[in-house]
């Protein structure tokens, strides 16, 4: 997640502003826009695994293009009264923001986002302090602080706190791996007539009369997108319904009569044909036969 944490890094370097405002007040009006549009854009790209917060990233875009717009016009003495606007708006968006941080250190597992919304008790102790001192001097280019600097500069540390706990956390937040069931179900989705390592082997003639009643026909055109890789192979069967083994081959169970099971189509076990529907997944891409216990990994190939 380069982009969100990008936006965070800005981020980081924007609330240096309040440390040294009249340093860097204006490269922060450049950065800020990029800033909430990185933000917003990184919350964009989680949003289908944050549940119903994954609606915010608007917001987010929304609450920062208006907190700026606010703050110009303020320091451009247009509307002076922007001031309010601005921290308004900064204060709910902190506070939506927040509410992404920990549903993201949950949902996403990232534990270093739970300390991301301290940036709630910078957000207080700026706004607080602004307002004491609102009136009594000019903002931003005379701004005295006084006795509420310490108030002042921890709440900008804070700030900064956060957003590099926030820019670094988003660097462990990894692209979304499909898991076993869903790799699996879409591959059969995609694929239903290809037949795993048989067919790689010797490719099947497409007769019309080869393919299952209804399938989906993926034409000879599309060669084979996916493999089974056999990672290690069983000798034995295990019946399914009484748990006695066989060697790979057998027909029927010894102990039970049980028919093995062996799929005549679509995706199976490359050693003992078995549906690839009953293998377990046991990490993404990896899987384990269902009947014979083989390691299976599924591998994809250019088509
Ligand atoms: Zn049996
Ligand atoms: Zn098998």
């Amino acid at each position: 997640m380069r982009i969100l944490s990008s936006g965070y890094f800005l981020s980081a370097f924007n609330a240096l502003v309040f440390i040294f405002p009249t340093v860097i007040f204006y490269p922060v009006l450049a950065t800020y826009p990029a800033s909430i549009v990185l933000r917003g854009w990184g919350w964009r790209s989680l949003r289908s695994r944050l549940g119903p917060l994954g609606v915010l990233y608007p917001a987010i875009w929304g609450l920062g293009a208006l907190t700026y717009l606010a703050l110009i016009l303020s320091f451009l003495e247009i509307f002076r009264e922007g001031i309010w606007v601005a921290l308004a708006a900064w204060v709910v968006y902190s506070i939506l923001e927040a509410s992404l941080y920990l549903r993201a250190a949950g949902k996403l597992r990232i534990r270093l986002l739970y300390a991301s919304p301290v940036s709630l008790a910078g957000v207080s102790a700026i706004v607080a302090s602004i307002v004491m001192i609102w009136g009594s001097s000019k903002f931003p280019s005379e701004i005295r602080y006084g006795d509420l600097t310490p108030l002042f500069f921890g709440g900008a540390a804070c700030l900064v706190a956060s957003a590099l706990i926030t820019a670094v956390a988003a660097l462990q937040i990894r692209a979304e791996k499909p898991t076993g069931e869903r790799e699996l179900e879409s591959l059969l989705v995609t694929l239903p007539r290809y037949s795993s390592a048989a067919a790689t082997q010797s490719p099947q003639p497409t007769q019309p009369t080869a393919r299952p009643k209804g399938a989906l026909t993926a034409g000879t055109s599309r060669t084979a997108l996916i493999g089974l890789e056999v990672v290690s192979r069983s000798d034995t069967l295990v019946c399914l319904k009484c748990g006695a083994s066989a060697p790979i081959g057998a027909v029927n169970c010894p102990e039970c009569g049980e028919r093995f099971r062996k799929a005549a189509s679509g995706l199976r076990c490359p050693v003992c044909e078995a549906p690839f529907s009953i293998a377990k997944p046991i990490s993404a891409g990896h899987y384990v036969c269902g009947q014979c216990f083989s390691d299976i990994r599924v591998v994809r190939r250019a088509s």
